[in-house]
């Protein structure tokens, strides 16, 4: 069923009532009628009239002008069109009608077509102006809906991000993150021509740890030593690493060597503190480190895997000469 559009006429006098509720009821309109202007503001706010005829001149407090001004003061009926009717056409009154928010206007007598011309094309207006406030409307949410799916896919991205870069059993970096990291700083000191530290760690005697305490008490292990290192550690830029099973490693930015050796040795005591017992070990009967430092200001001419390289060298003579020890490496 098609939708029938409601009118309201606001006249004092029957016989221009009379006549327009004709025509508009043979024209298939809903028609309301109120003779006084507060009248005609209730029927406005009741039944949300799809236009309002208004008469100008109205006996009482409340003429057309008035009637119009209230009723766009009214959010609930603000946006009805309003065309008033007069018979007065002087061109002061049509302006003062239309800055008080009137669409139009007719003067009386009225030619019928002109009536229903005006009218209709007062609701093709308001129905296109209504559809489009709904597709707005439409479209703001849609805005706002991807922009929380945006939000959402970040945050996602971010944790998928830090959950890339980290050891599943241990919570610190891991060595992707390492490499990286590495890498980046490599390249930033060799532009500041600072020096860069790295510290390669490796649990003394793991393995009779876990052949004694057993692999679970082993993961423990590794994770409190891990834990060790990050509070070894003192600047944002620090990034403590497990570099691979018992093996860390740290790297110290803007780092000079007898820095780096107090971290190593930091480290050391905090695993002392720990006194993480191990009945298995040749050296103490608590856990130990191994540790390699060396620090080089980066140039072209070198490269990370050189670094590394002699870290893992110092390590290895730490591990030689007897574990638990810092060894630095030139
Ligand atoms: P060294 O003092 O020379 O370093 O001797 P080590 O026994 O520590 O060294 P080795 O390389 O022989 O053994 C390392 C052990 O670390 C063996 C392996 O079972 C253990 N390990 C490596 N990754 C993990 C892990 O994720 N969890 C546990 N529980 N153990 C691990
Ligand atoms: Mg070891
Ligand atoms: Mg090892």
């Amino acid at each position: 069923m098609n939708y029938v559009a409601k009118v309201l006429i606001v006249d004092d006098t029957p016989e221009n009532i009379g006549v327009l509720f004709e025509l508009l009821n043979t024209h298939h309109f809903d028609v309301f009628i109120a003779q006084s202007g507060e009248n005609a503001l209730q029927i406005a706010e009741s039944e949300s009239p799809d236009i309002v005829l208004l008469d100008i001149m109205m006996p009482g407090g409340m003429d057309g002008f008035e009637v119009c001004r209230q009723l766009k003061a009214n959010e609930m009926t603000s946006d009805i069109p309003v065309i008033f009717m007069t018979a007065l056409a002087e061109t002061g009154d049509k302006i003062r009608g239309f800055k008080l928010g009137a669409v139009d206007y007719v003067t009386k007598p009225f030619h019928q077509e002109e009536v229903l011309a005006r009218i209709d094309t007062h609701l093709t207006l308001r129905a296109l102006q209504q559809q489009l406030q709904l597709k707005n409307k439409h479209l703001q949410q849609e805005i706002e809906e991807r922009k929380r799916i945006e939000e959402e896919l970040q945050v996602a991205n971010q944790t998928l991000q830090q959950l890339a870069n980290l050891d599943g059993l241990t919570l610190i970096a891991n060595r992707r993150r390492f490499d990286e990291y590495l890498t980046q700083s490599w390249q930033h000191h060799q532009y500041i021509k600072k020096p860069l530290a790295l510290l390669f760690c490796d649990i003394d005697y793991f393995k009779n740890y876990n052949d004694h305490y057993g692999h679970l008490m082993g993961d423990d292990c590794l994770q409190k030593v891990a834990t060790a290192l990050s509070k070894a550690t003192r600047k944002p830029c620090d990034l403590a690493a497990r570099y691979g099973g018992e093996e860390f490693a740290l790297v110290l930015p803007e780092t000079r060597l007898e820095d780096a050796i107090r971290i190593a040795q930091r480290l050391q005591s905090i695993i002392a503190d720990l006194k993480l017992e191990h009945a298995s070990s040749k050296v103490s009967p608590y856990i130990t480190l191994s540790i390699g430092v060396v620090v080089t200001i980066p140039t072209p001419e070198q490269s990370p895997q050189m670094l590394l390289a002699k870290a893992d060298q110092a390590l290895y003579r730490a591990k030689t000469q007897g574990r638990n020890q810092i060894v630095t490496q030139e």
